[in-house]
């Protein structure tokens, strides 16, 4: 007869399908959409996207060439020397999630804990007990007037103007006024993009300033293809996002030849993340370039301007079935994802060298943890052996004769010396390693998203509040338009 178990064994057995056919083809780990947050495609009706670093992918140094020449000649015509025309301002140095300390002059990087791990002034290194010394000592309030937060890839020429003018300063035996220094960097810049000298000259020659990304037409047709309605969101004027959005996508395709044809609406001037908590008034944009006040549902070829969260969804028929990709980790996700249930998907261009980088470092990675496995040993022996060696040292102290126990004295310091050398040189191998595993990410920075064996403090945010994350929007292009993003289940440590 057969036994209970077999039998419920073989009820068990399902008809073997293949589904070598039906899975997602391999996509390289640069082109994966990363998931936080269980995401259904099948479920967002409407699919949002921010323009600027999202949908149009611009050559960073080229940018940052530009925007550095802009700010330092505005910095010049308010009163600063002029030697300052003649630095040269380190493109490489800067990474988002960065924060400048504007009273003392420097540039730090935090952990998720908002503990200061990595810090420069200038382009000097600031050591470790500097580091304790400026930081540690009360909480790092990094949203008071003292701190700016780097959260956008624009802002990273305004960290290399600012080290470049310090270093510059204190070449020549000067301090600057660290604060006011980067308050007129901001003004310059910012000026420089309401004056138009940034936006004309990326606009007079875009094949410099923009990468045009061959599968972008592909990505969003398949999208509308599967019922999905497009929109744009951007806090871009009209003129700049025409100009930029016809280079990228107008004529890919002959179903789509204007890129108005993608989008069943079209949000200009935007003004998130005000957008997203106050009831500024939605225009539309006539042709002679004037404005009135727009009435919804949205028509599609209309390009509208300004507008709020709460008629936005309500036209699109609620929160729940919308989608934003942006690349704002405060503008675009951490605003929408306080203020609005719309799901998130976060651009991370950055993500694409920050994998190699990872991958190149899969076997120092292993050696230190295995170093630090070590270390761990060593240290909780040490504490241990510090207690009895401490004992045996009070009862030699108070006369104890008891035999042998000096002995036992001497062979425990001993020891306890010899596991202090060993940390020692575990601390040294471990600083090596880390110092190469750092080097591959970033020579300044180390890794974008991680920071010691922590996530970095913008790594956090993006764990928090981006559901998904990409390293560009064509990266939806291989899945399914209905594909279930599935987070991985999140065990705690008691649970591994
Ligand atoms: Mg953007």
């Amino acid at each position: 007869m057969e036994t209970k178990a077999r039998l419920v064994a073989r009820q068990l057995e399902l008809p073997c399908l293949d589904l070598d056919e039906a899975k997602t083809p391999f996509i390289s780990p640069a082109r994966r959409v990363y998931v936080n947050r269980d995401l259904k495609l099948s479920r967002c009706d409407w699919i949002g996207f921010d323009m600027d670093y999202t949908l149009a992918v611009y050559q960073q140094a080229a940018m940052d060439r530009l925007s550095i020449d802009a700010t330092v000649q505005k910095l010049v015509l308010r009163g600063y020397p002029d030697w300052l025309l003649a630095l040269d301002y380190p493109l490489d140095f800067a990474i988002r999630g960065l924060l400048v300390d504007k009273q003392l002059g420097n540039v730090v990087k935090m952990n998720r804990f908002k503990i200061v791990r990595k810090g420069y002034h200038g382009l000097r290194e600031l050591t470790r007990n500097e580091l304790r010394a400026l930081y540690d000592q009360k909480k790092l309030r990094h949203k008071s007037s003292r701190y700016h937060w780097v959260d956008t890839l624009y802002a990273l020429s305004e960290v290399s103007v600012f080290v470049g003018i310090i270093d510059g300063y204190e070449a020549r035996g000067q301090t600057p006024p660290f604060s006011q220094l980067f308050d007129d960097i901001r003004e310059c810049i910012d000026e420089a993009h309401r004056d138009g000298t940034v936006v004309d000259t990326i606009a007079a020659d875009l094949p410099r300033y923009l990468n045009r990304d061959p599968e972008l037409p592909a990505t969003l047709h398949k999208l509308r293809a599967a019922g999905k309605k497009l929109f744009l969101l951007t806090n871009s004027r009209w003129p700049s996002t025409d100009a930029i959005m016809r280079y990228l996508v107008d004529g890919a395709r002959p179903d789509y030849p204007r890129f108005q044809d993608y989008f069943d609406a079209i949000v200009v001037a935007a003004k998130k993340p005000t957008f997203f908590q106050q009831t500024q008034p939605l225009l539309e944009r006539l042709r002679d370039g004037t404005t009135k006040e727009a009435t919804l549902p949205f028509e599609r070829g209309k390009i509208y301007e300004g507008g709020n969260l709460n008629d936005l969804q309500e036209a699109m028929g609620g929160g729940h079935r919308i989608m934003y990709v942006g690349d704002h980790i405060y503008g675009d996700i951490v605003r929408s994802k306080k203020d609005s249930i719309w799901r998130t998907a976060m651009v991370l261009q950055e993500l694409e060298d920050e994998i190699a980088a990872h991958e190149l470092s899969r076997e120092d990675a292993a050696a230190l943890v295995e170093v630090e496995r070590r270390r761990a040993e060593y240290e909780d022996g040490l504490r241990n052996l510090q207690v009895r060696a401490h004992d045996l040292a009070t009862r030699a102290g108070h006369g104890d004769e008891t035999h042998g126990l000096r002995d036992e004295l001497a062979r425990l310091r001993k020891m306890l010396a010899s596991i202090r050398r060993q940390l020692r040189s575990l601390d040294k191998e471990a600083r090596t390693l880390r110092r190469k595993i750092d080097a591959r990410f970033h020579r300044y920075w180390g890794s974008l998203l991680k920071e010691g064996g922590e996530l970095s403090l913008f790594g956090a945010q993006i764990n928090e509040y981006a559901c998904v994350y990409l390293s560009r929007v064509s990266n939806l292009l291989p899945y399914s338009p209905q594909q279930h993003f599935r987070s991985p289940r999140n065990a705690m440590h008691h649970e591994l």
